[in-house]
C-alpha cells in the first residue's frame, strides 16, 4: 500500500488526473524520489482517499490520476474547538491535535486576555492539512479567523452545547456522564485564564457546561487536548 498521502484540493474520481500544487510536486520528486507510474494516496476532505498514479512529476509541478477509492469519507463527530492562542508553537500544536482528536472545525477566539491580536489563518490551516495527511484521516477541519469571544457567543446557536474547561473548578476531575449527545464546542482559555467579565457571561448562559479537567491547572494546550479527549471518550467517536 502506497505509504505517501497528500491533501489535494480538487473533486476525485477514478481516471480524472488533478493537477499537484509546486510544494507537492517538488516533495513527491525532490524529496521523496517519486516517478511517474509510482503510487500515493490522496484525498479532498470529501471524497474519501484514492490511490492514485504519478502521471507526471517534476520540481515545479504535476498530475496525478485516481485509480481506486482506498478508504471511504469518515467525518468526524460534531465536535469545535475554540480555544485563545498562546505563543507560535503551542498555537500550532493545538491546531494539530485538534485534527488529529477529530475536531470538525477549530475557531481561535480572542479573549479579554489573550495575548495576539492577529493570527496566520492560512498557516494554521496547512498544520490541519499536514496533521490529516499523517493520521490517516480524511477530514480536514476548516480553520477560522480569531473572532473575538464575545461576538462569537452573540451570535452562537445555542443547539450548540459548550463544554467550557474552567480553571476555577480544577479539582476533582469530572466524567461527562449524563450529557446529551448532538452538537459541542470545546472552550479553552489563554494562559491568562478567564477574566471576571468573561466568567460572569460564561456562567450566564444556559447552552454552557462548566467543567474541571482535574486538580492541576493545565496548560492551555494540554487542557485542549485533555478536554477533547473527554468528550472524544464520552460522546465522540471513541465510544
Ligand atoms: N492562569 C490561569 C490560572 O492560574 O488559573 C490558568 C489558565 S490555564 C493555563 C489555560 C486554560 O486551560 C484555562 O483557561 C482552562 O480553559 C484550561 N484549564 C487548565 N487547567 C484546567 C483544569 N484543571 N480544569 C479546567 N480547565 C483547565
Amino acid at each position: 500500500m502506497a505509504k505517501i498521502r497528500l491533501y489535494i484540493d480538487h473533486p476525485l474520481a477514478a481516471g480524472q488526473p488533478v493537477a499537484l500544487e509546486q510544494g507537492q510536486a517538488h516533495y513527491l520528486s525532490g524529496v521523496m524520489r517519486q516517478k511517474p507510474g509510482d503510487r500515493v494516496r490522496v484525498f479532498n476532505g470529501r471524497d474519501g482517499e484514492w490511490l492514485a498514479e504519478l502521471d507526471q512529476i517534476g520540481k515545479r509541478g504535476g498530475s496525478v490520476t485516481p485509480v481506486e477509492q482506498s478508504a471511504p469519507q469518515q467525518d468526524p463527530p460534531d465536535l469545535w474547538l475554540c480555544f485563545a492562542p498562546i505563543k507560535k508553537a503551542r498555537t500550532d500544536f493545538i491546531v494539530e491535535k485538534a485534527a488529529e482528536m477529530g475536531a470538525a472545525r477549530i475557531l481561535p477566539v480572542q479573549t479579554d486576555h489573550t495575548n495576539s491580536e492577529r493570527i496566520r489563518q492560512d498557516r494554521l490551516q496547512a498544520h490541519a492539512i499536514e496533521a490529516a495527511e499523517q493520521c490517516g484521516g480524511t477530514y480536514v477541519p476548516p480553520v477560522d479567523d480569531l473572532t473575538p469571544l464575545s461576538r462569537l457567543l452573540d451570535g452562537w446557536d445555542d443547539a450548540r452545547r459548550i463544554l467550557w474547561a474552567d480553571e476555577a473548578l480544577a479539582g476533582p476531575a469530572q466524567t461527562l456522564a449524563g450529557l446529551q449527545g448532538g452538537p459541542w464546542a470545546i472552550l479553552i482559555g489563554p494562559e491568562g485564564g478567564f477574566s471576571a467579565t468573561e466568567r460572569a457571561r460564561l456562567r450566564s448562559l444556559p447552552f454552557i457546561t462548566p467543567v474541571s479537567l482535574g486538580p492541576r491547572i493545565l496548560r492551555a494546550d494540554t487542557a485542549a487536548v485533555a478536554a477533547m479527549a473527554l468528550w472524544q471518550a464520552s460522546l465522540g467517536d471513541w465510544r
